[in-house]
C-alpha cells in the first residue's frame, strides 16, 4: 500500500527532516509511527499525501509513485488517503454533518448519498445522534470523533493520523484507537504517527521509530 524507497527530503533552509528511509505498509496493516518531536513524523506522513515532496527517493502508494506526479493528480491521491489531525481542523461555524460531508461535497456526490454516508459515517463512531451540532459544543474527544468521520466518509483505504490523540486523556485515547482498529478490522491500512508511548505500550502494533530523521531498525512484537 504504501513503500518508501531511500526517502530523503531536506527543507528550503536546509533542514533535514529524513534521511534515506525505505519501509512498507501492506494493505490492510496498522503501524504506529513514533520518535521525538521533530523526528520528521509529519514529513513523513506529508510526502504520502503529496502535500510535500521528497528530495531523494520514491514514495509509492498502490504502486504508483506520488513522488513526482503531476500537481493536478494530487487530489486523487487524497480522496483514497483519510487524513486525521491532532487539533482536528473542523470548521467551527459549519454542524458536524456539515463537516463530515465536506469531502463528498468537493467531489459532488448528490443530497441523498451524502445524507447516506454522513449517517454511516457518523453511526461507525457513535456519534449518529450529534449531527446538528456544531463541533464547539463536542468534547474534545467527540471533535475527534467527527475528525474521523470525516477521514472515513468517503471510505479511504488508507487513514493517516498524526498525533490524533495529542490532546486527549489516555482513556479517550483509547477509544479514538478502538475506532482506529475497528476500521482496520475491516481492511484499512493505518499509520499513526504518536509520541504518545502509553498508547503504543497499552496497545501492541508494528512501531515504525525515527530518530533524527532516520527509520530505526524495528523491533519484532
Ligand atoms: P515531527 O512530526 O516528528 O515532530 P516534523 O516532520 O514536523 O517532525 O519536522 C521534522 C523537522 O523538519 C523539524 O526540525 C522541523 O522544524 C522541520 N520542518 C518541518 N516542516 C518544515 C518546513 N516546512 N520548512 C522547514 N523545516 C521544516
Ligand atoms: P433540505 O431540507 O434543504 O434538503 P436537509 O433537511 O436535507 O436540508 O438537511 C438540513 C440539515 O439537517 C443538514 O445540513 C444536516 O445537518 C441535517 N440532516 C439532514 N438529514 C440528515 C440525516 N439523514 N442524517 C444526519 N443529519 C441530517
Amino acid at each position: 500500500m504504501i513503500r518508501f524507497e531511500q526517502v530523503s527530503k531536506v527543507y528550503s533552509g536546509g533542514f533535514q527532516a529524513l534521511q534515506k528511509v525505505s519501509f512498507n505498509l501492506g494493505k490492510g496493516e496498522m503501524a504506529y509511527l513514533t520518535g521525538h518531536s521533530g523526528a520528521g513524523k509529519s514529513t513523513l506522513l506529508k510526502l504520502i499525501s503529496v502535500m510535500e515532496r521528497p528530495t531523494d527517493g520514491q514514495v509509492f502508494f498502490n504502486g504508483q509513485d506520488v513522488s513526482r506526479i503531476r500537481r493536478g493528480h494530487i487530489p486523487y491521491v487524497r480522496r483514497r488517503i483519510g487524513m486525521i489531525f491532532q487539533d482536528h481542523h473542523l470548521i467551527n461555524g459549519r454542524t458536524v454533518f456539515d463537516n463530515v460531508a465536506l469531502p463528498l461535497v468537493i467531489e459532488g456526490y448528490n443530497h441523498n448519498d451524502i445524507r447516506r454516508r454522513v449517517s454511516a459515517a457518523l453511526d461507525k463512531v457513535g456519534l449518529l445522534g450529534k449531527d446538528r451540532y456544531f463541533p464547539l459544543m463536542l468534547s474534545g474527544g467527540e471533535q475527534q470523533r467527527v475528525g474521523i468521520a470525516r477521514a472515513i466518509v468517503n471510505k479511504p483505504s488508507l487513514l493517516l493520523a498524526d498525533e490524533p490523540t495529542g490532546n486527549l486523556d489516555p482513556a479517550l485515547s483509547m477509544e479514538i484507537l478502538r475506532l482506529f482498529e475497528a476500521f482496520n478490522s475491516v481492511g484499512v491500512s493505518v499509520l499513526i504517527a504518536t509520541h504518545d508511548t502509553g498508547l503504543i505500550n497499552a496497545q501492541r502494533h508494528r512501531t515504525l521509530t525515527l530518530s533524527a530523521g532516520r527509520l530505526v531498525a524495528e523491533a519484532e512484537l
